[in-house]
């Protein structure tokens, strides 16, 4: 507890410098520019194109180290209808909240960090939605012409672009007047739906010790240990009623698993199973399955198996994912409900400046 609150005092103190830092800035390129007309006709001044320069550095610090303010911001409903309240301060920055592996039911209550250089998928989301507002208006007072950007290293995931079009014919800047920043960052996407990774081969590769599996130690069961040709990978999980109320449960796979030959079982303890089954679907519904055990119970403890050849290991690339019952539409229609979207990926994070 002591130290959360050292945490969130150097956080606090950290973000308002960096605040303060930009207020000022932006105070001025607001003296400066009141004091030359038609500048956008002519090349800026040496000082004039640093102070832009300093506003853009500062600014994407700014953006990339904070969470934002107030705590949660994103979560402010007047964003889904474009009602901003002049308090927020957007900043992409992820305050992790860790969700015990396994025992995925709805948020913990443990320890909250700052991730550094990994970005909010979700906050950049409500950032493009609210642009003008939040970002033209409350971060920079309408002072200077801003875009911001992400674009992913990985071609499956699409750009995301917003603010303003310095690249439109029509724009009111010179493009020697624009200053670019351009920062490698993780974006987390909807990697926090991911209740199990179950592609962790490469941090294991030979000696991987799997977790204790039910069938090697029951006598009626077949044995799950691994042989020269295939890999067994089996996890336990737990679900609750409310749980499912709540979320709908998914394993989701790289497309490369129609290669893998990679077969599947799932089953509660209550009700085992040997039904080996191909896995070479994309998108699998779990709620079905995961339901019929719930009748009469809160809670129940599932496991899954999956039996991998060795030579395809590198094509088995799945992860068990619990989404919020109103954003699988939204991420079925964003075409964004494939396993490239559910991982941390890499992105160029790019913010634009230019002199109003
Ligand atoms: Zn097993």
């Amino acid at each position: 507890m002591k130290n959360d609150i050292i945490k969130d005092q150097w956080g606090l103190l950290y973000s308002s410098e960096l605040l303060l830092s930009i207020i000022l800035l932006i105070f001025i390129i607001g003296v400066v520019a009141n004091l030359s007309d038609g500048l956008n006709e002519k090349m800026l001044s040496e000082e004039e194109f640093s102070s832009i320069e300093a506003i853009a550095i500062e600014s994407s610090d700014y953006l990339l180290n904070n969470p934002g303010n107030p705590e949660n911001w994103e979560d402010d409903d007047g964003l889904n209808n474009g009602i901003v309240s002049k308090n927020i301060i957007p900043g992409l920055a992820i305050k992790n909240k860790n969700i015990e592996n396994g025992e995925f039911y709805s948020e913990s209550a443990s320890d909250e960090m700052i991730m550094s250089n990994a970005i909010s998928y979700k906050k950049l989301i409500k950032i493009k939605n609210n642009y003008n507002s939040l970002v033209d208006g409350n971060l920079f007072n309408d002072s200077v012409y801003s875009s911001m950007a992400i674009y992913p290293l990985n071609s499956k995931i699409r750009p995301i672009i917003m603010g303003y079009d310095f690249d439109n014919e029509d724009d009111n800047v010179n493009d020697n007047n624009i200053v670019t920043v351009n920062r490698t960052v993780k974006c987390d996407f909807y990697s926090n739906f991911v209740v199990y990774n179950f592609n962790d081969f490469d941090l294991f590769g030979e000696n991987y010790e799997d977790e204790l599996c039910n069938h090697d130690s029951n006598p009626n069961l077949t044995n799950h240990g691994n042989d020269e040709k295939s890999i067994w990978l089996c996890k336990n999980f737990k679900v609750y009623k409310e749980s499912l109320n709540d979320y709908n449960y998914y394993l989701i796979s790289d497309e490369s698993i129609k290669n893998s030959d990679t077969y599947w079982i799932i089953e509660s303890l209550n009700r085992t199973s040997e039904n080996k089954e191909i896995l070479n679907q994309e998108v699998i519904d779990l709620n079905p399955f995961l339901m019929e055990d719930m009748e009469n119970s809160s809670g129940e403890i599932y496991s899954i198996h999956f039996n991998v050849p060795k030579n395809s290991v590198n094509d088995f690339k799945t992860v068990l994912v619990a989404i919020p019952k109103n954003m699988t539409d939204v991420l079925i229609s964003n075409d964004e409900f494939n396993y490239d979207y559910f991982r941390v990926q890499d992105v160029n994070f790019i913010l634009k400046i230019g002199y109003k």
